[in-house]
């Protein structure tokens, strides 16, 4: 292990990331950014980014991730291509251990943001970004005029098949069982929306499509006959898994797992900070998680000519 104990400590390459990286380095604390196995974040696994403000005419998520990952650097972020497999936030400085290094550190920041959970279908991940979707905010507008399935029946699900009536003809909601786990609430707010129906007792077993999506394959869960149903979008809501296991508990996390936060960046433990979508299951936005970068990068140069 290096004995120079860094300033900061980023993790994770995403948006929240990389934002923190800009103003950590411009304010030269000199911070060292953790890459992790999905450098550059979830925008990686996208087409058109059309909502983030600054570009009228819309990027593409891979380019917008390589315009920040060059900002970072040009300000001179050392970005590492490792992944931070355990943490000792008990003393300070603070130990990071990764794949390949160790690192001692005054201050870190968190931001390994959060995945989709999948239904695990043999086509699913092939037709991602081709009709396969987990974020209606990200990607309604792709299907104006279309039929779109919805797989889910908690209170994101009803969300995210009320936000899809805006552009979609008509949207499905598929439950494999007869009850529906949202709140009444929310479910009647999806029952009294016209363009929302919904089929219960089935089990998607597959995304039929070759170039795009074309339909599901239905399993009935009380027979087991199984039919194919025409669809031009299907959207998994059945929830998203932030990447906190490495914590082993060492800072507070709620009951799904994200990292919990306090004045806007804090977590648990002192000099221990928190950007993006590992503790914002509500938004899950490139722009929040650039915001929240952004105050966690200002917290940590408060926090550093404080405290050392
Ligand atoms: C298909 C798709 C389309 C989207 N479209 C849009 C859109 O159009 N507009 C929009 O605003 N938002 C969109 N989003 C949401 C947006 O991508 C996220 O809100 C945003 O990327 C969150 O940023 P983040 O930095 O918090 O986390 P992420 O982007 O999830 O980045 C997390 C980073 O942490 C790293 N990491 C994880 N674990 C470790 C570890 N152990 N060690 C080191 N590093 C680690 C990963 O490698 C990754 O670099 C989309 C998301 C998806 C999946």
């Amino acid at each position: 292990m290096n004995d120079e104990v860094l300033n900061t400590v980023i993790i994770g390459s995403g948006p929240a990331g990389l934002t923190a990286a800009i103003y950590a380095a411009r304010a030269e604390i000199k911070p060292v950014l953790i890459a992790g196995l999905n450098p550059g974040g979830q925008l990686m696994q996208t087409t058109e980014v059309e909502n983030f403000p600054g570009f009228p005419e819309g990027i593409l998520g891979p380019d917008l991730m390589a315009n920040m990952t060059k900002q970072a650097e040009r300000f001179g972020t050392k970005i590492m291509q490792e992944n931070v497999e355990s943490v000792d936030f008990s003393a300070k400085p603070f130990k990071i251990k990764t794949d390949k290094a160790e690192y001692l550190t005054k201050t870190v920041i968190l931001a390994m943001g959060a995945e989709a959970n999948w239904l695990n279908l043999p086509n699913e991940q092939r037709l991602r970004g081709k009709g396969v979707s987990a974020c209606a905010t990200c990607d309604g507008f792709f299907f104006k005029n279309k039929e779109v399935v919805v797989a889910g029946g908690g209170d994101a699900a009803m969300e995210e098949a009320i936000f899809l009536t805006k552009y979609a003809s008509k949207v499905t909601m598929l439950n494999r069982t007869e009850e529906f786990r949202a709140s009444k609430i929310m479910l009647s707010r999806a029952q009294a929306n016209p363009k929302i129906e919904f089929i219960t007792n089935v089990q998607i077993v597959d995304v039929l499509g070759d170039a795009v999506i074309s339909g599901v394959r239905l399993k009935d869960s009380v027979t087991g006959e199984e039919r194919d149903f025409v669809c031009g979008g299907m959207f998994v809501a059945i929830g998203h898994s932030p990447s906190t296991k490495f914590l082993n508990g060492q800072i507070e996390l709620d009951q799904k797992g994200y990292a919990i936060v306090k004045n806007n960046t804090e977590s648990s433990v002192e000099g221990v900070f928190i950007a993006g979508d590992v503790a914002d299951h509500r938004y899950r936005q490139a722009i929040t998680a650039a915001g929240a970068g952004t105050m966690a990068a200002l917290d940590v140069e408060k926090y550093l000519a404080h405290h050392i």
